[in-house]
């Protein structure tokens, strides 16, 4: 935690964002251990359809990981929030629904300690709601950053390798690669799909 926050015991904000491959869980997991160095209450959330790894851990794409409960939606978290949490986490807080962004408020102004991680862009370089109300509210922003899997630059968007009509398609290496603004093409999908039906 930032020197400033830390000479306050009011509650607080903290938001990871990023493209894919960019560290937030990781950077997640870094803070959550902070805190449980510090002997707080701490619990972890994340929602149901963020099945890529065992589904009751968060897991960075390094590998470090801790268990969490997994909610269908922003109420549940809400109900399962024990009286003596002082640190709540939420990982891949995009796929919830828009009342995740008053939960939040509503944590960090009873004193509890907040931190959020998730993706600021989804595949069409679009802001990925409800993060944007998430980043106006929230006391601190870490923003992460990945290598361009074309050029090595830092990559600030999650570029779709394979095609889908869904807005929402959860997966990994496999699906999505970092990009740097110059190497994002959220059409590069459909172009190669072109030239795959020219040459047949
Ligand atoms: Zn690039």
């Amino acid at each position: 935690m930032d020197m400033f926050f830390n000479s306050t015991n009011s509650g607080l904000v903290e938001l990871i964002c990023g493209c894919m491959f960019s560290g937030k869980t990781e950077e997640m997991i870094k803070l959550i251990k902070r805190a449980q160095f510090a002997k707080k209450k701490i619990q972890i959330f994340k929602p149901y359809l963020d099945n890529r790894y065992k589904i009751d851990f968060i897991v960075s794409h390094s590998n470090l990981k801790l268990p969490c409960h997994v909610v269908e939606d922003s109420s549940e978290i809400r109900s399962q929030i024990l009286k003596q949490t002082e640190v709540v986490a939420i990982d891949e807080v995009q796929f919830f629904d828009e009342g995740i962004v008053g939960l939040i408020q509503e944590l960090a102004n009873k004193g509890l300690h907040v931190i959020c991680a998730g993706l600021d862009t989804d595949w069409r370089g679009e802001p990925f709601h409800p993060i944007p109300l998430i980043m106006a509210t929230a006391d601190i922003i870490r923003k992460q950053y990945a290598v361009c899997t074309v050029c090595g630059s830092p990559a600030v968007r999650s570029q779709r390798t394979v095609p889908s009509k869904e807005n929402i398609l959860v997966g990994s290496g496999e699906i999505y690669q970092a990009r740097c603004r110059m190497h994002f093409n959220p059409n590069e999908v459909k172009v190669q799909k072109i030239n795959t039906d020219m040459e047949v």
